[in-house]
């Protein structure tokens, strides 16, 4: 049954823009039931965001698929994430990039995460419970930044950890909705694009 929905959701993304076939197949590999709390499970492949505890959602995929499209990953990257949440994102991230270093402010929802990469044997992927806005000096610089919750500005630490060239995604309060948004740094500076509206759980400082 989750096989059928599967291959119905990829079709959905396909038509929705996405593209990218090594993006399909990782969204084909990586198992979201396993990132989803059971009473959930059923609806793992309907193309909606859905609660995991603590109040904070694991993306819808289509946003899922939308922002790692904007990343333009090659294989050799290096990528910073900026809210593991479920760590669904993450492990899709996995199957495209070299490495992956997400860090998440609720510490229990860590551990969850952490635990389903074990299970899932995927051991590319580096955590650690902290408040992501600071970043991750100790392994700059980044050629991809995402970011997963909703943020006002892209603090001056993530502006600065990500290569010459590099990307960020992240979803931006504006007004009263959220964008997505991509920004290249080109000379130093950040140059934006916007993409679709989004809702996405606020971005927030410190840990609990
Ligand atoms: N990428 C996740 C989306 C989770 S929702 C997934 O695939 O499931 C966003 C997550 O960002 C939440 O778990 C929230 O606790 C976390 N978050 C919000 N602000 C943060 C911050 N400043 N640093 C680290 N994590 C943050």
């Amino acid at each position: 049954m989750l096989d059928v929905k599967k291959i119905r959701l990829i079709l959905e993304l396909r038509e929705a823009g996405i593209s990218d076939t090594k993006i399909l197949s990782a969204i084909e590999k990586i198992p979201r039931e396993k990132f989803i709390p059971e009473n959930f499970r059923n609806q793992a492949y309907d193309n909606l965001a859905l609660p995991i505890g603590d109040n904070q959602t694991i993306s819808q995929p289509f946003v899922v698929a939308k922002m790692t499209q904007l990343l333009e990953i090659h294989q050799n990257h290096k990528i910073l994430e900026i809210g593991t949440g479920s760590g669904y994102q993450s492990a899709i991230l996995s199957k495209l990039a070299r490495r992956v270093y997400t860090i998440e402010r609720i510490k229990n929802l860590l551990i969850k995460a952490e635990k389903v990469f074990k299970d899932l044997k995927i051991s590319n992927i580096v955590s650690k419970y902290a408040d992501g806005n600071l970043g991750w000096k100790e392994q700059i610089p980044f050629d991809r930044i995402i970011i997963t919750a909703a943020t006002n500005q892209i603090s001056k630490e993530i502006s600065s950890q990500i290569h010459e060239g590099g990307i960020i995604v992240s979803p931006m309060v504006n007004n009263n909705k959220q964008i997505i948004m991509k920004y290249k740094k080109i000379n130093n500076v950040l140059i934006s694009e916007v993409f679709d509206d989004v809702l996405f759980v606020p971005n927030l400082s410190g840990t609990e």
